[in-house]
């Protein structure tokens, strides 16, 4: 007698081998058994096992729990005001050296209680999880020192300890110069490598390190210095790359051996090879294109090149205040020229890997983790499809149900 069997699903695994269609491994009619946290069963409804709960999903898509391998979740404050003024034809680089920007949030993070801060945190992890997300990656980056980076750390890591979601963190203190450091760079970048990032390592509260690589924020030689600094502690590295210009930040990226490499709107031939040699995933960001006006990378160079892509929310509160990563696969299709398929798995099995979960999450197979979405359509194909506003009906994550929306099918 199984924990759990989830029946009559038009089912996706993202667990085949193949063509992209091929990965999807779309299954009508299909049945999958848990017990013990773990998927132990997959086949045909019609052999489904007994199982203590029985679920009849009434032909409903049912995917792995989707993976968004990008999110700066844990800060405090708004920032409509700025995104007001960019709207009205301000530059986010000018507002950014008046003292908005990033530091804006930064400020506001550093005024909230860590308490605040988790419960706003956690508030954004439900809604995620809404939209069928059970696994994400959480940067820090709005503390910039070493007390209010440890608290953001802290904070992700406690999402995890509660059951919200199953949480991989990047120590980002090299998001931004603090507003109280401007002018004052490679002493930051000194208090990074020195203070804050040991800090972070010994109290075992950053599985990466990440770095903001580009004009106007760190180069490439500080970048270097701070993934260096992350590898010799035993961290894994990935960076902002090539949002506004390539500085080379991909082919670093390459050359340390990254689990990946994020935005690329600009990114250069040499960078693309680079990655595809070294199996970098390549993170795309629609909320933060979309938001900053922004031309769309193209996924053609990075199919051609023979990189893999993933799509994050990029969900922060400046370039991209966004929970819904279907609507992140529906604006990488339309935007960027992602496939359905391609899209589908860059929210699951390749966004795993981009976030450096274990063997097993971002699929359905047996003995993986059984952390499944089912959403109120007939098709798995129609989570891009739906151009915003798909909400996910059941959510389980390591075997318990934990969420359960609206069943009515909209499409
Ligand atoms: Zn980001």
């Amino acid at each position: 007698m199984l924990d759990l069997v989830l029946k009559g699903a038009h089912l996706a695994t993202c667990d085949g081998a193949g063509s992209a269609a091929e990965q999807l491994d779309r299954r009508p009619d299909a049945a999958v058994g848990v017990e013990g946290g773990r998927v132990v069963w997959i086949g045909p409804s019609a052999e489904a096992p007994a199982a203590r709960e029985v679920r009849e999903l009434e032909g409903a898509a049912l995917l792995p729990g989707l993976v968004d391998p990008h999110t700066h979740l844990v800060f405090a404050g708004s920032r409509v005001e700025e995104f007001t003024r960019r709207m009205g034809g301000e530059d986010y680089r000018t507002i950014a050296a008046e003292g908005g920007g990033i530091a804006s949030t930064v400020r506001a993070t550093r005024a909230a209680s860590e308490e605040q801060l988790f419960a706003l945190a956690k508030a954004r992890a439900e809604a995620l999880r809404a939209r069928g997300v059970t696994s994400v990656e959480v940067k820090s980056g709005y503390g910039l020192t070493t007390e209010s980076e440890l608290r953001l750390l802290r904070v992700a890591r406690r999402l995890e300890a509660e059951g919200v979601l199953r949480v991989t963190t990047s120590f980002l203190g090299a998001h931004a110069v603090p507003p109280e450091k401007r002018g004052e760079r490679a002493r930051y970048v000194d208090e990074v490598v020195g203070e804050q990032l040991p800090a972070v390592a010994e109290a075992g509260l950053a599985d990466a390190v990440d770095v903001y690589c580009d004009d106007g924020a760190f180069t490439l030689e500080e970048t270097r210095r701070i993934l260096e600094a992350a590898k010799a502690r035993g961290l894994k590295v990935r960076a902002h790359v090539g949002q506004f210009a390539d500085l080379g930040g991909p082919a670093l990226l390459a050359e340390l051996g990254g689990l990946s490499g994020d935005h690329l709107e600009a990114i250069d031939e040499a960078g693309l090879s680079a990655m595809a040699e070294a199996g970098v995933v390549a993170v795309l960001l629609p909320g933060a294109w979309r938001t900053l006006r922004q031309e769309a990378p193209r996924a053609e160079r990075f199919r051609a090149a023979g990189v893999p892509m993933a799509v994050g929310t990029d969900l922060n509160p400046g370039t991209s205040p966004t929970t819904d990563l279907p609507l992140c696969a529906a604006l990488a299709v339309r935007d960027a020229g992602m496939t359905v398929e391609e899209a589908l798995l860059g929210v699951t099995r390749v966004a795993a890997r981009a976030a450096g979960f274990e063997e097993g999450v971002g699929r359905v197979r047996v003995g993986g983790p059984a952390d499944l979405a089912a959403f109120p359509v007939q098709d798995p194909r129609a989570l891009p499809y739906a151009l915003g506003g798909l909400g996910a009906s059941l959510v389980v994550r390591a075997g318990a149900i934990v969420a359960e929306g609206p069943p009515a099918p909209v499409f």
